[in-house]
Formats: C-alpha cells, structure tokens, sequence
C-alpha cells in the first residue's frame, strides 16, 4: 500500500519544502497498489473526474486537490516527495496517531515497546 499525503499549506515547491509531519501534512489517500510510487501521482489527480472515485484508492478525505510538487508519498515506510519530474526519497520518516493515547507519534519514536506516549 503507498499513503499519500498532502501538504496542508502547499507552495508547490516554490520555496523551501515544508518539513513531513503532522503539522504540515495530512494523510489524503490510501492506494491499493505498490507497483511503483509514480501510481501515487497518477491515482490522485482529478481529470475528468474526482480522483476519489478511481479504483484502488481509499480516499481520507472526500474533498481533494490532485497531488502535486511538495506532496509526499509513503511506501514500505520509505517517504518519497513528489518532485517537477517524479519522486525522489527523502529522509524523514511518516508519523501515525496511536489507537490507544490518540497521540500523534513520528515513526523514528517508535520503540519494540510500540508508541512511546503509552510505554512508561
Ligand atoms: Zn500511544
């Protein structure tokens, strides 16, 4: 699966790029496909219909702009921006909100023990 996420406040890369996490980016959509990472740009752009309707995509949100320069994809928990001309991997790792405290937690927190906010 590959989550796409969307900057909040997107300059479409003019500019420095926002920094991946939760206070700048919000989780958009969920794909059905891990073939590649381009399928994120391709499955989240409006054409000729609402991207949210494509087969293979769960949509987060029900109200979308298409994926553009500056947004981020997530496959295998490697973190990919969406670039002029395809992606290309960055160092910053996805975050999550634990099911058990509601707290929003960066993944290079985690332990073997799980979400840091419950452990101890
Ligand atoms: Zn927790």
């Amino acid at each position: 699966m590959i989550k796409v996420y969307h900057a909040i406040k997107p300059n479409f890369g003019m500019g420095e790029h926002p920094e991946f996490n939760e206070t700048n980016f919000e989780l958009v959509a969920e794909i059905n496909d891990d073939s590649s990472i381009s399928s994120a740009f391709t499955m989240t752009q409006n054409l000729d219909r609402a991207w949210k309707h494509n087969a293979g995509v769960k949509a987060i949100k029900q109200e979308c702009r298409s994926t553009s320069v500056g947004d981020v994809a997530v496959k295998d928990g490697k973190a990919h921006r969406c670039e002029m001309f395809g992606w290309s991997e960055i160092d910053q790792k996805e975050y999550f909100t634990c099911e058990d405290c509601g707290t929003k937690v960066n993944m290079n927190e985690v332990t073997d023990d799980g979400c840091p906010h419950c452990t101890g």
